[in-house]
């Protein structure tokens, strides 16, 4: 079969039906393109279908949001999401610290499920007349230059030509191999040397340890680190993240006892649901955490890439779909300011783009060294009050770096380049003094806690 999607309007062909590719079909069939969605796994109406090894659920922040704005769901996802106040820190004496996240317009924070955000994702697109999908689709083979995608199906082997082909089609993408094809390029693919395992408490179990639902619950503890999140079915799933070798690590953490001791001598909050956190625990495999990153983006006005197809970061900063997400906005404007010169539209969109998810992966990096041994210090404490301070009272002029990602839309490029000159000011203008002292309250205060806590046991 030979099917031209459209003869009137451009037509795309996207391949993968994750979150950039059902995104991405709603933007563009918004602005009056011709959409077909190619999708690999199965149509996940009526299954629940969740992708495996995944991580459960997103938080969805500002940049986020704001793309689902311009399809009309932002506010169907903040129903079904979680809304996040706070960020609980357990602390090793057993104590907590809380740090609440400003409260304004553009500073919310949501968990979300993956099923959830697809669903709605899926259900909008599945709506507009423009957009086809197509299931269970296997061996894409595409001819680069007339975009002629071969694939099979269960109904028999088929091809489709359209204008052009958006890659949607996640970290191992096969769009992505195709751009590289005799062609100069770069790529590379890391797999960090930490791994993770999820396990969900109940909300019985989430009181009676004492936690507050809507809350980031974050216990670092070097080398281990456990971060939970809310659903909106008022269960939390805890994401423990370890080293892949050492005397504590995956391969250390082999039996219910060795699981059974990190959970009671790290987070013993938990410690009256322990047999359950274990027997999960024992149920799931390590899942590997990879980063990549690639360069070209595209392949002349014929393939261009977006989402954890052309960058994928380390999840520390909960930004990879909120910068996938991004992505398709800029990619979308960039073709609407180029009617008539789409390589150049994609030649923009990967300058604009890629020099900022790059400065992500740093910066989600960095974000993952503060949590795993400085978010339970007293210096990191003392830091976050004075910052909260400065970011509430002169907001004009201080703002956290976990602000200025997670609640605003300023280029992460330029994050990086303000949070450096920050660090310079907040090291010559005598503010790590204060910090100094404050530390020192902090820390007199915590010993005070823990000599009445020892004496009332
Ligand atoms: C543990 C963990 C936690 C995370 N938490 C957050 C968070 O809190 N906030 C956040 O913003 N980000 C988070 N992320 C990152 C986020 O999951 C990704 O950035 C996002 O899912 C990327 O979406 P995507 O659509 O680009 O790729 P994917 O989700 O990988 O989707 C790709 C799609 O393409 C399909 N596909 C693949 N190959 C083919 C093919 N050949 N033909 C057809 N279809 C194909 C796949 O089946 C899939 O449906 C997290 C990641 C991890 C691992």
């Amino acid at each position: 079969m030979n099917q031209e999607i459209s003869k009137n309007n451009q037509s795309i062909l996207i391949v993968g039906a994750g979150m950039s590719g059902l995104y991405s079909a709603s933007l563009f069939a918004e602005l009056g393109f011709q959409i077909i969605v190619l999708e690999k796994r199965p149509d996940p109406r009526g299954i629940g279908a969740i992708a495996k090894g995944r991580s459960i659920n997103f938080t969805l922040s500002y940049r986020g949001l704001l793309a689902l704005s311009k399809i009309g769901l932002k506010e169907l996802a903040i129903q079904k999401a979680v809304a996040v106040h706070s960020r609980m820190v357990h602390l090793k004496s057993g104590g907590v610290s809380k740090q609440s996240y400003q409260s304004t317009e553009s500073s919310g924070l949501y968990s979300i499920t993956r099923e959830d955000l697809g669903k709605i994702l899926l259900e909008k697109a599945d709506l507009n007349p423009n957009i086809t999908f197509q299931f269970d689709v296997n061996g894409i083979e595409i001819d680069k230059e007339k975009s002629i995608a071969k694939f099979q199906t269960p109904k028999g082997n088929f091809q489709l030509t359209s204008d052009f082909i958006i890659g949607a089609d996640g970290i191992y993408s096969s769009i992505r191999s195709s751009i590289q094809k005799n062609c100069v390029s770069e790529y590379s693919q890391n797999y960090f040397d930490w791994v993770y395992k999820e396990f969900t408490l109940t909300l019985e179990q989430l009181q009676s340890s004492g936690l507050d639902f809507n809350t980031v619950n974050v216990w670092g503890r070097d080398p281990a680190l456990l971060i939970g999140l809310p659903n909106s079915n008022g269960t939390l799933t805890c994401n423990l993240i370890v080293p892949k070798t050492g005397p504590l690590s995956s391969e250390s953490l082999e039996s219910e006892l060795e699981i059974h001791n990190l959970v009671f001598q790290n987070f013993s909050r938990l410690s009256p649901h322990i047999s359950q956190i274990t027997k999960e625990l024992m149920e799931h495999n390590w899942s590997g955490i990879v980063t990549m990153s690639t360069r070209p983006w595209s392949f002349e006005d014929q393939m261009v890439l977006v989402g954890d197809a052309c960058h994928a970061v380390v999840h520390f900063y909960a930004q990879g779909l909120n910068a996938s997400l991004e992505d398709c906005q800029v990619l979308a404007e960039q073709i609407m300011k180029y009617p008539n010169n789409r390589k150049l539209a994609f030649v923009e969109y990967e300058k604009m783009r890629k020099v900022n998810t790059d400065a992500l992966s740093e910066l989600s990096l960095q974000n993952f060294r503060l949590l795993i041994s400085n978010s339970s210090t007293v210096k990191f404490e003392a830091k976050s009050r004075i910052e909260g301070f400065l970011s509430k009272h002169i907001p004009s002029i201080w703002k956290t770096q976990y602000s200025l990602v997670a609640h605003s839309n300023i280029p992460y490029a330029k994050v990086q380049s303000i949070s450096k000159r920050q660090s310079k000011i907040w090291k010559f203008s005598g503010l790590f003094i204060v910090q100094l002292i404050l530390g020192f309250i902090i820390f007199s205060k915590r010993l005070k806690n823990q000599f009445i806590g020892y004496q009332k046991s």
